[in-house]
């Protein structure tokens, strides 16, 4: 199929459809890392591959699993540039020369990145198999990165593993999943795995400091502590909450920014919540969730903070120590710590429960305000 160098690049068009040229340089991307030291919270994954790099036994197929956001795709283009760079320095890429360069911009022919999910069919994999036997250029190697692995098709599987069980030289295949049982095991079992995972709240909002610095943005605690719970450990998400906050936002960045920037709920509201709970008083709560309708907050948002409310209000029952756990600003868990004496564990077990199940109830429903 693939008999000329002209149906090679229409193929190209079509897998770099993925890339847009985009003016505004979103902080995601302008602070991709560079060399695997850069990439936070995967030391066990970058270490062992530039290891492996360095001393050239890399092997021909991984796997990347784990939560979406957390660098797999990062990490498989890193080490696409580090197989291809002219200036390779200890199994790091140099970032700087031509195909590493090319390779960023997504224009360098021998780094080609599928997505899975828009090319499922077992065809796209025989187009590519044809592809892998094609030699790539004079000293360069081939490298796929397939993301989104799992959605692929039987057929499309099983003419992946065509490929995997002869593989050409100089051809390389990094997927990234989400999913990794989905995966055939036959697949698998020609696979060097790599487990990702989420980052703690430390890395995270290390990592968020530091680009909101180097932007020229303030941050405070409480802002900070805020984003990195929304971000819900991945740095993805993390960057691209910032990204948004430090457009639309003057001055310094303050749980209140992020709050009116996102349309939350403020969480000194589930303090008011609870005194009402613990005075018996139904009027107050309902007069509380009125006033958050009246201004436009999400009533979905609430009910889902409910729910960590109470689980926080648990954790301070059971030992004040766990306080590490509550992702909320030390004067707070200090109130809610006071607050949690009122209650017996067995009555924030079903508030727990109860709240959960409502929470579920509200998030599907046309008339949320009524529900809650
Ligand atoms: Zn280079």
């Amino acid at each position: 199929m693939l008999n000329s160098p002209f149906a090679e690049h229409r193929l190209l068009n079509l897998y770099f459809q993925k890339a847009p040229a985009m003016s505004y340089q979103a902080i995601a991307r302008k602070y991709r890392p560079e060399t695997f030291d850069q990439v936070v919270g995967q030391a066990h994954v970058t270490s062992t591959l530039r290891a492996a790099m360095a001393r050239d036994k890399l092997s021909h197929a991984y796997l990347f699993s784990g939560p979406r956001g957390c660098g797999k795709t990062t990490v498989a283009r890193l080490l696409a540039k580090a197989i291809n760079c002219q200036t390779n320095r200890e199994g790091d890429p140099c970032g700087t020369c031509e195909t590493c360069m090319a390779i960023a911009r997504g224009s360098y022919l021998d780094v080609l990145e599928i997505d899975a999910a828009s090319n499922t069919g077992v065809d796209n994999i025989r187009e590519l198999r044809d592809m892998a036997q094609y030699s790539p250029s004079e000293g360069s190697s081939r490298v796929f990165i397939i993301d989104e692995v799992h959605m692929l098709s039987k057929g499309a599987f099983n003419a992946l593993l065509k490929i995997l069980e002869e593989p050409p030289k100089r051809v390389f295949f990094f997927f990234a999943t989400t999913e990794p049982n989905k995966i055939p095991r036959t697949i698998l079992s020609r696979c060097q795995r790599f487990d990702f995972r989420l980052l703690t709240r430390d890395e995270l909002g290390g990592r968020m400091l530091e680009i909101a610095q180097a932007e020229g943005a303030t941050l405070d605690k409480t802002g900070l502590s805020l984003l990195v719970s929304l971000a819900e450990g991945s740095v993805r998400d993390g960057l691209s909450l910032l990204d948004q906050v430090i457009a639309g936002c003057e001055g310094t960045i303050t749980e209140d920014t992020v709050v009116s920037a996102f349309g939350l709920v403020r969480s000194q509201l589930y303090v008011e919540l609870n005194e009402a709970i613990i005075a018996k008083d139904a009027a107050r709560a309902l007069r509380l969730v009125e006033s958050l309708s009246s201004t436009g907050h999400s009533l979905d948002a609430f009910a889902r903070g409910v729910v960590s409310n109470f689980r926080n209000l648990m954790l301070l029952k059971i030992d004040p120590e766990l306080a590490e756990m509550v992702d909320l600003p030390p004067e707070q868990i200090e109130e809610l710590g006071k607050q949690a004496v009122n209650f017996t564990e067995q009555d924030l077990l079903a508030l727990i429960d109860r709240s959960g199940q409502h929470f579920e109830r509200i998030h599907r429903s046309t008339q949320p305000r009524i529900m809650l």
